[in-house]
This record gives structure tokens, C-alpha cells and sequence, in this order.
């Protein structure tokens, strides 16, 4: 596997692997690699000729007061996890070769960043959609690859690749979870086992609420309290919000509808916040017979 910290080289590198004819998978984290990341880089290198992972903790995601400081880092363990999932190509770039001084030029989603996610942490889904264009841009991938783990993320990240005309297939990965339902996350390292224990309350609720619209249930706001009660009982610090949305268009639902509606929470255990989701398939009332 090739590391590289130099935007100039990977563009040259980039530029002669689509010379060669391969076809390019784009992994792009924050690092801290996990069994989540490394279901993004096989999936990719099941699309792909070669695989490139990014690992940028990207400053203009965080907000004032976040944790783009004490963010877990650790390069030679996760140089050692991507290559052995199968990346061809480790980029590592530091802060100031992707932000130069004077840097002004940024990429925005309108009206899906401010929502939910976005309420939350303004400017964050700005400095996502920013990151990601410059890492097209840099790695000239056919086919990028996130995790539905983030999905108004990956949502916003779709909407950015067609309205912008990037050439780039969009692939979105399940959640890969813990044994007890916890969604993997860098982040989960900041839990104590307390905090932990009660975090799979996450997972429950969601499960719950599948359970609930599976066996006909309709109305959102009813399944929405349910997962509140579910999780209150673990005591968060906070829960920032409960949604049912359309994973068509990321607007909130009262009702469930077929095909599909998408359940997305975000909750904080002592200063840590999780996020998690789920899709639940919805089939057609059936008609009395
Ligand atoms: P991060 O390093 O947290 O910015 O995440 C990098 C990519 O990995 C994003 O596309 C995330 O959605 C994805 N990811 C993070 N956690 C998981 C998970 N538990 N399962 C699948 N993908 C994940």
C-alpha cells in the first residue's frame, strides 16, 4: 500500500491509474478505522481496480466547541487496518495542504444541511459537501463509497455528485454494529462503560419501531413517543431529535407510507453524541378480503 500526503502526487497517481484504464474506489474518513470503515473498502475494491482511503480529520465539519481536537487519531494502526481490508492507496494529507491559507471556496447544500444533523451542528454538512468535492476532485474516483451509518450525509452527498455533474457513482454501505446493536463509531471510544452499556438503548429503539411499523402501525408520532420512552429509560444527557423522514427527499413524515420510511435519532450520553438509523421497508395495506 502507497501513502501519500501530497494532494499534487495523488492527482498524478490518480491521473495515471485512469491512464492505465483502471477503474478508481474512493473510501474517505476521518481515520480511527474501524470494521465499518473497513466494510466501505471492501465494497469498494468489489467495484474497483483500486482502492484509495482518505483519512482527514476535515476542521470546517466542527463546530466551535466540538471535538476536532481530542478526535482519536492514530495513523500507524490504521495504516495497518486499511491495508489489510484491501487499500491500494492510503491518502493523508495534512490540514494545511487541503486548506492553504486564504482558502474562501466552499460547497453547500441548501435546505437538507439544516435540517435535523444540521439544526444541531450548523455549518457542519458545509464542510462535509466541501471536503468531498476537493476529494473527488484530488482522487478522480469512478465510484465513492460512505455508509448509510451517516445518511443525511450520504444523502446530501448524492444530491451534491448529481446536481454538480461529478462523474462519480455513489455507493452507500450498511451499518456495521456491535454484537449488542451499537452502531460502530470513532466516537464510542469516549463512552465510559456506563454510558456504554446504556448506548444500546439506540439500536433497541429503533428495533422497536420497526417492530411497530412492520405490524401495521401508521402513525409516526406514536412511534416516535414509543422510542422516546425506550430511550429515557437510559437516562440520556439528551435526545436531540427522533425523526421519521422520507429517505427519498429527507422531509419529516406523519404518516408511514410504502415503499420505505427512514427512522433517524440522535443522542448524547454525558458530552458524547450518537447518531444511528433505520430503514424499514413498507409494503402495501393489504385490502380486506
Ligand atoms: P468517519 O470516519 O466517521 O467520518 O466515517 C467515514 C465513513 O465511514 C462514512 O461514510 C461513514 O458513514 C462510514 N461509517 C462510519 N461508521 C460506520 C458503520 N458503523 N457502518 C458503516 N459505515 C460506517
Amino acid at each position: 500500500m502507497l501513502t501519500i500526503e501530497r494532494v499534487a502526487e495523488m492527482q498524478a497517481k490518480a491521473e495515471s491509474y485512469r491512464k492505465e484504464g483502471k477503474r478508481i474506489g474512493l473510501v474517505p474518513t476521518m481515520g480511527s478505522l474501524h470494521e465499518g470503515h473497513v466494510s466501505l473498502i471492501q465494497a469498494a475494491r468489489a467495484r474497483s481496480d483500486v482502492v484509495i482511503v482518505t483519512i482527514f480529520v476535515n476542521p470546517t465539519q466542527f463546530g466551535p466547541g466540538e471535538d476536532y481536537e481530542r478526535y482519536p487519531r492514530d495513523a500507524v494502526r490504521d495504516q495497518g487496518v486499511a491495508e489489510q481490508a484491501g487499500a491500494d492507496v492510503l491518502f493523508m494529507p495534512q490540514v494545511g495542504e487541503i486548506y492553504p491559507s486564504g482558502f474562501a471556496t466552499f460547497v453547500e447544500v441548501e435546505d437538507v444541511s439544516s435540517v435535523l444533523e444540521g439544526r444541531f451542528r450548523p455549518n457542519h454538512f458545509r464542510g462535509v459537501t466541501t471536503i468531498v468535492a476537493k476529494l473527488f476532485a484530488i482522487t478522480k474516483p469512478h465510484v465513492a463509497v460512505f455508509g448509510q451509518k451517516d445518511a443525511q450525509q450520504a444523502f446530501l452527498i448524492r444530491k451534491m455528485a448529481e446536481e454538480l455533474n461529478f462523474d462519480v457513482s455513489i455507493i452507500v454501505a450498511p451499518i456495521v454494529r456491535e454484537a449488542d446493536g451499537l452502531a460502530l463509531s470513532s466516537r464510542n471510544v469516549y463512552l465510559n462503560a456506563n454510558e456504554r452499556t446504556r448506548a444500546t438503548s439506540l439500536h433497541r429503539s429503533l428495533r422497536y419501531a420497526e417492530s411497530l411499523v412492520m405490524s401495521g402501525e401508521r402513525s409516526a408520532g406514536k412511534v416516535c413517543a414509543g422510542m422516546s420512552r425506550i430511550l429515557s429509560e437510559a437516562r440520556p444527557s439528551q435526545i436531540d431529535y427522533i425523526a421519521a423522514l422520507s429517505p427519498e427527499s429527507f422531509s419529516e413524515i406523519e404518516t408511514f407510507e410504502p415503499p420505505s420510511a427512514l427512522i433517524a435519532i440522535a443522542v448524547r450520553f454525558g458530552s458524547t453524541r450518537l447518531i444511528d438509523n433505520i430503514v424499514i421497508p413498507i409494503s402495501e395495506k393489504r385490502e380486506a378480503s
